[in-house]
């Protein structure tokens, strides 16, 4: 690889597209003509408007993003809107989550503190290996939504089908499968993404709300700070306050580029491709197991381990000393995880593939 990279699997903050690294760098000091770089930069300025604008537009045509959608840019990472969505969508303070593992967990518990919480459906029990049929659940009349986390970036499953909400607004977090295929974004009330999983550099959110669920903050519980209103954010479109500007700037860099190889449906069958790639290894692998039911497996984060955990350390330690880092599977697991998202190349996953069967041909002997 040229720069001397290593194939980075990491869960994020993650590998971005090299040709976005070298747009970054070639405009570093000084970006288009202004005479400055864009962490230097006003975000009351021309420039900066222009970047948000585009980003946002590009987004919109990438997603077919419907026009009575807001989307929004907000700090805080994915973690602030597990207390965000039940602060601004409860108005019975009632809601529904289904919980598939770590990250729908961690939104479960934090929405506890603001309402009733009921548990719809869980994978607890196979220590979040599948996703549960969610095709007839017993949703709560009084819900104000159905909470999901429709790619579980720790257990490495993702939904094949929606949950049938029965009527009620979908909330789901995206975060590690943003932009990884098309999506059907009327199908939900609010998708949200942390960024630094598939599209940029940590720090900041992606909401995409429908504009009726957007709520006065007058409305809202006076507790509620000013910031986590998201009427705050779409009244100003995400320039309430300095926002994250180098993130929106390379989000954006990042969203032109996902445009100029074709958009989502062919970063799907990319993705698809390269995934199948390395399933199909574990799958006829005598020493590596995929952790995941088939059916529900991710195509961003693939966990798989070897029969004891010191083959797993000690694997994790080879793929390192060869140039593949951050394979170290999730302590909840345990295990080696390989997140392979957007921005990975094919060649990283045949690379480590190939590894993976001259360590196994190596130790099975
Ligand atoms: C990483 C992650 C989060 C948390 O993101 P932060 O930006 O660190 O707050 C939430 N949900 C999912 C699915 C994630 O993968």
């Amino acid at each position: 690889m040229a720069y001397d990279r290593i194939y980075n699997f990491s869960a994020g903050p993650s590998i971005l597209p090299e040709k976005v690294l070298e747009g970054i760098r070639d405009n570093l000091m000084n970006y288009e003509g202004s005479g400055m770089c864009v962490m230097e930069m006003s975000h009351r300025s021309k420039v900066f408007q222009k970047i948000i604008d585009e980003a946002e537009q590009d987004l919109r045509d990438l997603m077919n993003i419907p026009d009575n959608y807001k989307v929004m840019f907000i700090q805080g990472g994915a973690t602030l809107q597990f207390a965000m969505i039940p602060m601004n969508l409860m108005k019975n303070g009632v809601a529904d989550y289904i919980v598939t593992g770590n990250w729908s967990k961690k939104a479960y518990a934090e929405a506890k503190k603001y309402g009733k919480i009921n548990l719809v459906a869980t994978s607890e029990d196979r220590n979040y290996s599948y996703i549960p049929d969610c095709s007839d659940l017993p949703i709560s009349e009084d819900a104000d939504y159905v909470y999901i986390c429709e790619n579980e970036t720790i257990h490495g499953t993702t939904y094949q089908q929606l949950p049938n909400t029965k009527g009620k607004i979908l909330v789901s977090d995206q975060s590690s499968m943003f932009l990884s295929k098309p999506c059907n974004v009327s199908d939900y009330g609010v998708i949200y993404g942390g960024v630094q999983k598939n599209i940029g550099p940590a720090g900041m959110v992606i909401v995409i709300m429908r504009e009726d669920l957007i709520r006065d903050t007058a409305e809202l519980p006076t507790w509620v700070p000013t910031y986590m209103s998201y009427q705050t954010h779409a009244a100003n479109n995400s320039l309430y306050n300095t926002p994250n500007c180098w993130s929106i700037y390379v989000c954006g860099q990042v969203f032109k580029y996902l445009k100029s190889i074709g958009g989502l449906e062919v970063m799907a069958k990319m993705n698809e491709h390269k995934a199948k790639i390395l399933y199909d290894f574990l799958d006829q692998s005598k020493l590596f197991k995929g952790t995941v039911e088939p059916e529900f497996r991710s195509l961003m984060n693939v966990p798989f381990v070897t029969p004891t955990k010191e083959q797993d350390a000690d694997v994790v330690a080879a793929t390192k000393a060869a140039g593949f880092d951050n394979l170290k599977g999730h302590k909840s697991v345990g295990g080696l995880r390989a997140s392979i998202y957007n921005a990975m190349p094919e060649e990283g996953v045949v690379a480590l593939v190939e590894f993976l069967k001259k360590y196994e041909a190596e130790h099975m002997a």
